[in-house]
């Protein structure tokens, strides 16, 4: 592939655009964001659950331990605040829709909870609670790695601590050396934390574009950017079973570039790939719909594969496809039938039955391009079920090949 093609190639991933253009960034423009946050908290839910666990405990903990050293005073509303948002987040980290809801709540309770737990804790400080202060820095570093939070949110919610605590400090008269020797204590952490998760979270976002990007690239052919071959195949076999289940119709093409070798002789092997890139792109823009797969079959020959597609269907999608890659004006002088760069079509309509496999399909799609090459080129052929039985190559069960045999003999 030439240097061109694969730097055009790359902006054909979103992974890709994003490595080159900004993988330093915080945040990635959406849906790329969803995406990775989606994939991050899935990865991270063991490490969300026992955070979460664990936090419960503490603040159970904490309330239990009030309740011992004064039995008469009942927890107050900000204490049943920070333990009811401890129990959703729990909820939340071992619910099946954690992936939807745990963020948004998480976004919302941990600053709060955050709040209202540095008030409560150095409000028991002042009152002579002495070991209540030990418990702030979870404060800061739970929100930056053990509770799901993206990083920005994740700063919000310690720095939110930190102001909490200097706030408080003040107004529940905390001895100042304890004041001051807390709080600088707690903005080194928020520092430390800050910095580190910041240079974690650049690695996440890099490892996260990377490993996806190797994924696409393991789908894609990357001259066109359109599927290869192994998923073609796969995707036969899944469909066909599909559409075999679903007793609906599937439409089989092969594609193939019109003399293309003397497109290649003329204008060279470069520009060659070039057009192949281009036709692939302008294709693909005819066979949108989700189930719709095109890909790169081998050289200058593509494979679609469209479900539950009827014969007018099919052969609407290949004319517009016939059109679109004509109407690109891809100036074609070796032509012997178009004086632009021009696409045959061979397209195969049957509907799956346990008597048949895809490869016959295949096959008949095969035979459907042949007759539009004879046929003059720069125009579809449509085979379906009739033509099917017809068939003497391919891959057939054994019955229907007896079937036809004694029906040759019969006749
Ligand atoms: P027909 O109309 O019968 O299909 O004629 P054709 O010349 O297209 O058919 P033929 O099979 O003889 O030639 C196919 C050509 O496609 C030969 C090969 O050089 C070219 N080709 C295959 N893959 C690539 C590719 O990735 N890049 C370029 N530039 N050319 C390719
Ligand atoms: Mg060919
Ligand atoms: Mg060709």
């Amino acid at each position: 592939m030439n240097q061109g093609a694969s730097a055009e190639v790359l902006t054909d991933s979103v992974y890709a655009a994003q490595l080159q253009n900004d993988s330093r960034a915080a945040r990635f423009p959406e849906p790329l964001e969803s995406s990775y946050i989606r994939t991050w908290l899935r990865n991270n839910r063991v490490v969300v659950r026992c955070a979460c666990l664990l936090t419960v405990v503490l603040v159970a903990m904490r309330v239990a331990e009030t309740r011992l050293t004064s039995p008469i005073a009942s927890p107050s509303a900000p204490v049943f605040i920070v333990l009811a948002s401890s129990l959703v987040l729990l909820w939340l980290a071992w619910s099946g829709s954690y992936e939807r809801w745990y963020l948004p709540f998480a976004r919302v309770l941990v600053p709060v909870r955050n709040v209202l737990g540095v008030l409560l804790l150095v409000r028991a400080s002042a009152a002579g609670g002495s070991d209540a202060l030990m418990v702030l820095p979870l404060t800061i570093i739970g929100p930056f790695y053990f509770l799901g939070l993206p990083f920005r949110s994740g700063l919000l919610a310690a720095g939110l601590s930190v102001l909490t605590e200097l706030f408080a400090a003040r107004w529940f008269h905390l001895p100042a050396d304890t004041a001051v020797s807390t709080a600088g204590f707690l903005v080194t952490t928020l520092g430390a934390c800050a910095v580190a998760a910041r240079v974690l979270d650049r690695q996440a976002r890099r490892a996260f574009l990377e490993s996806q990007l190797v994924g696409e690239l393991a789908q894609h052919d990357v001259l066109t950017w359109t599927k290869n071959r192994r998923i073609f195949d796969e995707s036969l076999t899944r469909l066909w079973r599909q559409a075999g289940a679903d007793a609906r119709p599937l439409a089989i093409m092969l594609i193939d570039i019109d003399y293309f070798k003397a497109y290649n002789d003329r204008y060279g092997h470069q520009a060659g790939d070039a057009a192949l890139r281009q036709s692939a792109q302008a294709m693909q823009g005819c066979a949108r719909r989700p189930f719709d797969l095109l890909a790169r079959y081998g050289g200058e020959e593509f494979g679609v594969i469209l479900f539950d597609t009827d014969r007018a269907g099919a052969e609407e999608i290949a004319e517009a496809m016939r059109r679109t890659v004509q109407d690109l004006a891809i100036e074609h002088d070796g032509s012997r039938c178009c004086d632009v760069l021009t696409i045959s079509v061979g397209v195969a309509v049957v509907e799956p039955t346990a008597w048949r496999n895809p490869y016959g399909a295949l096959q008949l799609a095969d035979e459907a391009l042949y007759r539009a090459k004879s046929n003059g080129r720069n125009r579809v052929e449509v085979m379906d079920d009739i033509e099917h039985r017809m068939l003497v190559t391919g891959e057939f069960s054994k019955d229907i090949v007896a079937d036809l045999k004694s029906g040759a003999t019969a006749g």
